[in-house]
């Protein structure tokens, strides 16, 4: 792991100016003027996904499965609803009571001391033949009796877990096929790890952990892509930087490494590292449910991005 303290490239959020005039169908708005209504700004919006937000909130949009609006990792509103046209998404109105009424005004960071409850299986096999996109994996690392990093009462193997089972679930709920290297507490060897990525022919591989220092500040996350294969992951590697600069962590930049769960894959594979569970506010924020969820959507959308680019 590094040493070293964390860089000061706070999220700025970017100004929501030149409200697009479009027309959708009726009942319908589009996305920008939504987070124009809201005060949010919009981040990313394409055909298939958009996102907005500011310091406190995430809003997600899923075009398919017939349409999903997330606040803050939980879904809001009824299924169905948004519409594409052209290249454009049209949002429900009558969302729009509803997601402010889930916006939060303020942080909440809670320090929960025990375990979380398990986060939903996977979804039903119905679901599976219309998952378009994909595989993708994703690493939960450590697990079993390799805890990981152990801080303040925290296991890195605990909370990685969590993070992989909310960028599942979100995933799969936009239709891109994600797998797990493990959904429970089991420990997996690293070559394990990296062959499930090559046997399912993964398109994405996405390896989870707590970073963790002797220098105590060490504060921020940082992303790890294959030395030998830096070209290949590169925008991937920049489309999560730029989606996990929204969760308000800084970023310690793009590295370079040699860590075996990405030189053993095929695909573009991304180590990240989502803060340090050595640095006493980092803990507190990674055993957090509210920075969990916004780390597995930055990582979904991230994913998302890459695949449906
Ligand atoms: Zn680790």
């Amino acid at each position: 792991m590094t040493v070293g303290l964390g860089g000061c490239n706070l999220f700025a959020p970017k100004s929501s100016n030149a409200p697009e005039v479009a027309v959708g169908p009726a009942g319908t708005i589009a996305v920008s003027e939504m987070g124009g209504r809201l005060g949010l700004t919009v981040q990313q919006n394409s055909a298939h996904s958009a996102t907005m937000g500011n310091r406190f909130n995430s809003v997600v949009f899923f075009a398919d499965p017939g349409g999903l609006a997330y606040v803050n990792g939980r879904e809001v509103g009824e299924k169905g609803g948004l519409v594409v046209v052209g290249e454009m998404m049209y949002v429900p109105e009558s969302l729009e009571q509803e997601i402010r009424r889930a916006l939060q005004t303020r942080a909440r960071v809670v320090s929960p001391p025990k375990r979380s409850p398990p986060a939903k299986r996977s979804p039903p096999l119905a679901w599976t033949s219309q998952l378009k996109y994909g595989p993708v994996v994703i690493d939960a690392g450590h697990g079993g009796r390799d805890p990981g990093a152990s801080y303040y009462g925290y296991r890195e193997k605990d909370i990685v877990l969590d993070v992989a089972l909310m960028v599942s679930e979100i995933l799969r709920a936009s239709g891109i096929d994600a797998r797990m290297t493990r959904g429970t507490d089991t420990f997996i060897e690293l070559n394990d790890r990296a062959a499930l990525a090559r046997e399912v022919g993964a398109k994405l591989f996405v390896s989870l952990h707590c970073d963790a220092a002797p220098n105590r500040r060490a504060r921020g996350f940082t992303i790890y892509a294959p030395r030998d294969r830096m070209r290949q992951a590169s925008s991937f590697a920049a489309a999560m930087e730029r989606s996990m600069l929204t969760t308000n962590m800084a970023s310690r930049g793009i590295r370079a490494a040699g860590f075996r769960v990405l030189v053993r894959t095929k695909c573009p594979a991304l180590l990240l590292e989502m803060g340090f569970l050595s640095n006493r506010y980092d803990a507190r924020l990674l055993a957090s449910k509210s920075y969990q969820r916004a780390v597995a959507r930055a990582a979904a959308d991230a994913v998302t991005a890459y695949l449906t680019k």
